[in-house]
């Protein structure tokens, strides 16, 4: 008797070992940004969403640990306003990037996969469509393919994330004025030539462009590998917000994405996924700094759902032990940190398809004038 609860106590033990991950807490000094405060009821002129797909509260934690310690604070960390967002789709407490996506582009609930469509495969009306009559520039930014379901769901109409290229052809004739991200193999680059100035290089992100073709990066076959030809999240967005801010009249609408937390967490890689959070945090702290100067611009940080059902358990020592609970998307509730005019709007409890309807009451949009500023 005694030798079975033995063997299934050294049973147990293993299996907890071997699921569990050490992570080394880290060591740095806190850089406090700039932030202003904004008062209740001003109206926004820009709106940044910025997503980490996959980012749930603990990828967070995870990365602040890791990065510059417990008490160290990200740039996500000084955003002033939070609000909790729930992130199911139309028929399932588990959601896709598609559907969760189609919620704050439109406003409306979806089935997963489908990308700003209804149930009934009815088209809806999505933020960058809405903004560009209005004369808005949009502007997006991933670290996944251009045509991969977060950016895609701002300007496709489709039944299926995966037909990507049929997607590729959408993005090409659709209302987005910048795309950044990778996607090459699902373009016929001679022919959007046409219409976009081609990026192929992350040296062409030096450059100026004017406004007479629209602006496409394509930076990698598929989703960008980090490397030193491959530009980072922080240089795409960088240059997007150069690039629109040159227009002093019509507004803007950039989404800029960090795509692979969801993959470094779908492979239960915490490494992997830390590195791309780095990323992501200078992200939010150029934008962070770019909201305190320009004063007309609402900074919304939020996540698709998470990933990966991450848990930080114990500290040993140096280290803090994690454990993974899934490969998969969890329905854990995501957090929606938020700066600029009309920013105490986000607080509190949420859907996702609240952020829609959010962003347009930021920008006042039932009374946005029709007239597009003739630059
Ligand atoms: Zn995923």
């Amino acid at each position: 008797m005694k030798k079975i609860s033995l063997l299934l106590l050294l049973i147990i033990t293993a299996c907890d070992s071997s699921d569990t991950e050490s992570i080394e807490i880290g060591s740095k000094e806190t850089e406090y940004l700039n932030i202003e405060n904004f008062p209740h009821g001003l109206k926004a002129k820009n709106i940044i969403l910025a997503v980490g797909d996959g980012n749930g509260f603990n990828q967070i934690m995870l990365s602040r640990i890791a990065i510059g310690g417990l008490d160290y604070r990200l740039a996500i960390d000084q955003i002033p306003n939070l609000g909790v967002s729930s992130t199911h789709s139309y028929d399932n407490v588990y959601t896709d990037s598609a559907a969760s996506a189609t919620a704050w582009s439109t406003g409306h609930k979806t089935k997963n996969r489908y990308l700003a469509l209804d149930i009934d495969k009815q088209e809806l009306k999505t933020i960058t469509e809405m903004l560009h009559k209005k004369g808005y520039q949009n502007a997006l930014v991933a670290t996944s393919s251009v045509v991969h379901a977060t950016p895609a769901a701002l300007y496709a109409h489709i039944d299926s994330r995966y037909k990507y290229d049929e997607i590729a052809d959408q993005l090409v004739n659709s209302s987005i004025d910048i795309a950044l991200g990778g996607g090459l193999k699902f373009f016929d680059i001679e022919s959007v030539k046409n219409t976009h100035y081609v990026l192929l290089d992350k040296a062409s992100l030096n450059d100026t462009y004017d406004n007479q073709k629209k602006i496409i990066g394509l930076f990698d076959d598929d989703g960008i590998e980090r490397g030193s030809n491959q530009p980072t999240q922080r240089e795409m967005t960088d240059f997007a917000l150069k690039h629109l801010s040159k227009d002093k009249c019509n507004g803007f609408f950039l989404m800029t994405e960090a795509s692979q937390i969801d993959w470094a967490a779908h492979d239960n890689n915490a490494n992997e996924m830390i590195t791309e959070f780095r990323d992501f945090d200078l992200t939010i702290k150029d934008l962070i700094n770019f909201v305190t100067k320009n004063k007309e611009t609402l900074l919304i940080v939020t996540a698709d759902h998470e990933t990966g059902g991450l848990q930080i358990l114990k500290q040993k020592e140096g280290s803090v032990t994690i454990q993974w609970g899934t490969g998969s998307h969890t329905s854990i509730p995501v957090g929606v940190f938020a700066y600029g005019p009309g920013s105490e709007l986000f607080n509190g409890m949420m859907d996702n398809t609240d952020l829609h309807y959010k962003m347009l009451d930021a920008l006042d949009f039932k009374n946005l004038n029709n007239e597009v500023c003739d630059l």
